[in-house]
């Protein structure tokens, strides 16, 4: 698929994060989802791509306090354990945006 643009980016609450895509697709994404899914160095080894992150010990009840662009390609976003390594591309954030519709 091409590359995925967004139109729109942002938190609709603390738990859940919103994207609407270009091409009129929408993508809501839990913020513990997000956070589980977090593709940085921490929690994924940059070797063999095995997850380093542990899912139990991420709260229920964490929350997303931010969002930041990362130039044109990513957003990085900021939890409430104090996370906010992870940098997100839009491929990935649109694929995280499809398994969570349960399309
Ligand atoms: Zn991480």
């Amino acid at each position: 698929m091409d590359n995925p643009v967004p139109k729109k980016a942002d938190l609709v609450s603390p738990f859940l994060f919103r994207i609407e895509w270009k091409d009129g697709d929408v993508s809501e994404i839990k913020a513990r989802d997000l956070r589980l899914s977090c593709p940085c160095a921490g929690c994924v080894d940059e070797g063999t791509g095995k997850p380093l992150l542990d899912p139990t010990a991420v709260r229920e009840d964490i929350i997303l306090l931010g969002s930041e662009l990362v130039g044109r390609y990513a957003l990085s976003f900021v939890w409430s354990d104090g996370h906010k390594t992870g940098i997100f591309a839009w491929p990935r954030l649109k694929a995280l945006g499809e398994l969570g519709s349960g399309a």
